[in-house]
C-alpha cells in the first residue's frame, strides 16, 4: 500500500538550510500503529550513585507500515513537542515514567545513531553518545544483566538531547526561535560549534539524528491483507525521527501556544486521531489550554463586571 521512501536527497553541497533536501516523495509516512509499551521496566541504582533503567519485557515497536495486520494503540500525535520536551532527564520517576508509558527510547543496534554509523563528516560528533553507550555496558556488567536492555542515565540524557536538539533544530529553521536561542537550549556536545556558524552546524547534527532513526523505514512493497514476514520493527527513536520528517515535508508550520507557549502543529485533544486541528487559527496547543484560557477570559470577565456593579471599578 505506501511505497514510501524516506530518503533525503542532497541537491546542494553547501548545505545551508534543509530547503534544499527533500523527503520522496514529499508526503507523510504513516506512523507504525502499534505501540509496544515497556510496563515492566525498572529503575536501578549504583553503589556509586549512577542510575539508569532496565528495559524488562518487550521493548520494540513492531508496526507493518500497511497498518493492516496489527492492531495496538494510535500514539498521541507530535510526542516529540509534548512527552520528549515535558521529559526531566533529571527525575528518575520522570525518565521511569516516559519509558514505561511510551516505550524503550533506543535499544542497542536498534536504528539508533551510533549503531549506524559511520558518517562521513566523522564519528567524533557521536564520541559522546559512543562513551555513554560504554558507560551502559559497565552499568550493565554490575547489574548481571544483558547490555542491550540497560538505559544508563548518561545515554537516555544524550538521545533525549540529541532528539530535542534536532526538533529546536526545525524550529529555528522556521524562525520560530533564533540561533542565540537554540545555542542556549542546545543539549548536545557544545564542541561542534567551535568551526562554523550556528544554524549551519545544528543543521548538520540534525541531519544524522533524523537520518539514523529513519533507516528502518526502508521502501516496501504490500499486497492486500498479504502480510510481509519482516514486519517494521522500530523502537520510540524511530519514531520520534518520522514524526519530525513527516512534519518537515509537508512543511508544517509550527507555532506558540497562546496559553503555554509551547511549540506545535496540531492541538491536541477532542479529536480524533488524524483529524487534530492544524489548517486555520489554532493558537492553543491543546484543548487543554484552549479551555484554561477560556475560563481564565470568563474569570477575568466575570471580575471586571462585578467592579463595576460595586461602582469602584477598582483592580486588586
Ligand atoms: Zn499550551
Amino acid at each position: 500500500m505506501y511505497g514510501a521512501s524516506v530518503k533525503l536527497r542532497i541537491t546542494n553541497q553547501r548545505w545551508e538550510t534543509l530547503e534544499n533536501l527533500h523527503g520522496w516523495p514529499e508526503r507523510q509516512i504513516p506512523i507504525p500503529h502499534t505501540l509496544v509499551r515497556v510496563p515492566n521496566a525498572r529503575l536501578y541504582e549504583l553503589a556509586d550513585g549512577a542510575w539508569g533503567v532496565v528495559l524488562e519485557g518487550v521493548v520494540a515497536w513492531v508496526g507493518n507500515l500497511a497498518g493492516d495486520n496489527f492492531r495496538g494503540e494510535w500514539l498521541e500525535p507530535e510526542v516529540y513537542l509534548h512527552e520528549l520536551m515535558d521529559l526531566d532527564v533529571e527525575s528518575k520517576a520522570s525518565v521511569l515514567a516516559f519509558v514505561q508509558g511510551l516505550g524503550a527510547l533506543q535499544v542497542e543496534d536498534i536504528g539508533t545513531p551510533w549503531s549506524a554509523g559511520p558518517f562521513w563528516w566523522g564519528r567524533s560528533l557521536w564520541k559522546p553518545v559512543r562513551d555513554t553507550e560504554e558507560v551502559s555496558r559497565r552499568h550493565a556488567d554490575a547489574l548481571g544483566v544483558k547490555a542491550e536492555l540497560v538505559v544508563s542515565a548518561e545515554e537516555f540524557r544524550a538521545v533525549v538531547g540529541a532528539l530535542r536538539d534536532a526538533a529546536r533544530t526545525l524550529w529555528a529553521l522556521q524562525g520560530v526561535i533564533d540561533e542565540n536561542a537554540l545555542l542556549e537550549l542546545w543539549e548536545g556536545p557544545r564542541g561542534v560549534f567551535l568551526d562554523s556558524g550556528i544554524l549551519l552546524t545544528a543543521t548538520l547534527r540534525t541531519l544524522d539524528t533524523i537520518n539514523a532513526g529513519l533507516r528502518v523505514f526502508s521502501p516496501r512493497i504490500y499486497r492486500g491483507d498479504v502480510a510481509a514476514s519482516d514486519a517494521v520493527q522500530a523502537v520510540l527513536y524511530n519514531v520520534l525521527c518520522l514524526e519530525m520528517f513527516n512534519d518537515y515535508v509537508v512543511g508544517s508550520e509550527y507555532r506558540l501556544c497562546a496559553k503555554c507557549g509551547r511549540v506545535f502543529v496540531r492541538q491536541r485533544g477532542r479529536a480524533r486521531f488524524g483529524e487534530n486541528k492544524r489548517k486555520g487559527k489554532v493558537i492553543y496547543c491543546t484543548y487543554r489550554c484552549q479551555n484554561a484560557a477560556q475560563q481564565q477570559k470568563h474569570r477575568d470577565r466575570a471580575k471586571r463586571l462585578k467592579g463595576t456593579e460595586a461602582g469602584g471599578g477598582h483592580d486588586e
